[in-house]
Parts: C-alpha cells; sequence; structure tokens
C-alpha cells in the first residue's frame, strides 16, 4: 500500500488505472469506514484500485472546537488500511489542498438547507468543493459514502448529476455497534457512561417509529416523545434537529406515505451525534 500527500504523485499513481473506487473520509477510521472500503473493492475487482482519502477539511467546520478537537489516529489508520487491501492513500495537508488564494467553491442550493445544513452554516458547500476536487485528482469511476451521512449522500448524488461527474456513487448502509450505536469517529470523544447512554439515540427513533406506525403519537408528539426518552440519559444536553421527512427531497412530511426518514442529530456531552432511521410507508401495508 502506498501513502501520499502529493495531489502530484496521486495523479500519477491513478492515471490510465481503469478501474477506480475512492473512499473520502475524515480518517479515525472504525468498521464503517472498512464497510465501505469493501463497497469499493466489490466495485473495482481484484485488479483495480481502492483509494482511501483521510482529510480534516477545515472549509466543512463551521465550529472551530469541533475542527481543532477532531479525532486524528492516523498511524492506526494506515493500518487498518492495509489490513483492508487498500491501494493508496491520500493524506493531504490543507495547504496542499487549498492554494492560498483559492476564489472559486461550490454551492449547493437547496438540499443542504435543512436538518445538519441548518445550523452548520456552510457545511455541505465545503464538503461539495473537497469532493468536487478529490473527483478531479483521484478520477475515480466510483465513490463510496456511508447511508449514515444520507443528507451529504443526497447532495453528492445532485452534485454528480448536476455537475456531470463521470462517478457512480455508491451508497453502503450503516454499521452499528451490537448495542444499536451509528459507529462515528467523534465516539472517541465520548465518556464510557455517554456512549452507553448514546444508545438511547437509535432505540428512541426505533420506539418513536414504532409509536407512530401504532398510532400511538401523532406526528407532532414524535419530537417531545423523542425527547422525554432522551432525557433518561444523564449526559444527553439538547437535540439539535429531530425530524420527519420524505426520503426524497428531504422535506418535512406531514403526512404518513411515502418513504419517509426519521432523522436526528443530538448532543451528549457537547459531542454532536446523528442517526436517522427509513419508514417504510404505512399506507402500503
Ligand atoms: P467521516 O470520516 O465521518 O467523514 O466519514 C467518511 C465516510 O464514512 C462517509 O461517507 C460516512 O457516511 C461514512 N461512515 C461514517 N460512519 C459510518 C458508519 N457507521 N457506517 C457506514 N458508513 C459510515
Amino acid at each position: 500500500m502506498l501513502n501520499s500527500s502529493q495531489i502530484k504523485e496521486i495523479r500519477r499513481f491513478c492515471a490510465g488505472e481503469a478501474e477506480v473506487a475512492l473512499v473520502p473520509t475524515m480518517g479515525a477510521l472504525h468498521r464503517g469506514h472498512l464497510s465501505l472500503v469493501e463497497a469499493a473493492r466489490e466495485a473495482v475487482g481484484a485488479k483495480g484500485k481502492v483509494v482511501v482519502s483521510i482529510f480534516v477539511n477545515p472549509t466543512q467546520f463551521n465550529n472551530t472546537e469541533d475542527y481543532q478537537h477532531y479525532p486524528n489516529t492516523l498511524e492506526a489508520d494506515l493500518k487498518l488500511c492495509e489490513e483492508a487491501g487498500v491501494d493508496l492513500v491520500f493524506l493531504p495537508t490543507p495547504e496542499e489542498m487549498y492554494a492560498p488564494k483559492a476564489s472559486v467553491s461550490l454551492r449547493e442550493h437547496t438540499l443542504s438547507r435543512g436538518l445538519c445544513g441548518a445550523t452548520r452554516e456552510g457545511h455541505f458547500d465545503g464538503v461539495c468543493t473537497v469532493v468536487a476536487k478529490l473527483f478531479n485528482i483521484v478520477q475515480p469511476q466510483f465513490a463510496v459514502f456511508g447511508r449514515k451521512d444520507f443528507q451529504q449522500l443526497a447532495i453528492v448524488r445532485k452534485m454528480v448529476s448536476d455537475l456531470n461527474f463521470p462517478v457512480e456513487i455508491i451508497g453502503a448502509p450503516t454499521v452499528r455497534e451490537s448495542n444499536g450505536l451509528a459507529l462515528s469517529s467523534r465516539n472517541l470523544r465520548l465518556s464510557e457512561t455517554a456512549r452507553k447512554e448514546a444508545t438511547l439515540i437509535y432505540a428512541s427513533l426505533n420506539l418513536a417509529n414504532e409509536k407512530l406506525r401504532s398510532g400511538g403519537i401523532a406526528i407532532a408528539e414524535v419530537y417531545p416523545y423523542f425527547e422525554a426518552q432522551l432525557s433518561n440519559a444523564k449526559t444527553f444536553s439538547n437535540i439539535d434537529y429531530l425530524e420527519l421527512i420524505d426520503a426524497e427531497n428531504l422535506q418535512p412530511v406531514d403526512d404518513l406515505t411515502g418513504r419517509m426518514i426519521l432523522a436526528c442529530a443530538v448532543f451528549f456531552e457537547n459531542v454532536r451525534l446523528i442517526d436517522h432511521i427509513l419508514i417504510d410507508p404505512i399506507a402500503n401495508e
């Protein structure tokens, strides 16, 4: 396995390869990321090249503290990539990625307005810009993203379609601990207690879904129900959002038809965690 922080070396390695799959990450790798690597390998086959990028992209953080405290486990990450059969790891510095006088960036105008975009000003513009740059550097035929970040996945798909990137986007399922907690690099910042209590997120999403389906609560009651469940945890601080949205256009829904997502971002010990569940049409049951 090779690794490089240099754009020109990455270009040299990838140029002329028939099948390249890219897995963009911010490092602190876990089994969730490795499942993306597996999907990438499946897409390109044994002869293709799997490229992982590890870059904590400053332009997608609107909170300096979150950026500065983002976990860094580079040595372990490289070992995991090697063991997973990755061919190349791209490890750019911010200086390598952003020229001091760079003045062109991307902006998404619709899907990024709500949910994580509502409180993370500029976040998805930073994501689009860095992903477009990575696509231009690596020129992959495939790129794999986790469905855990479903809004990011929807926006990347839209970017690829709107800007005609010749890349096939693969969405990979969310990998969870056996207790239901979605794996996330940010979990490393949680105390042991918070890590246990944060299992309430997924459990409460599922409970709220069951209540909704059985008619036990109305859509307007989902938020207080969810909040009451999480309030049982000492380390829970607040809800950023909890929304029932249409799975395609990510707009809030006011009746239970079509494919929906119940999505949340919540804070445990100042660490922002996101999760969601897919809700299949109740009307068709
Ligand atoms: P990150 O390093 O958090 O930016 O994530 C890099 C990629 O891994 C993104 O496409 C995420 O959606 C994906 N990812 C993060 N956590 C998980 C998980 N638990 N299961 C599957 N994919 C994940």
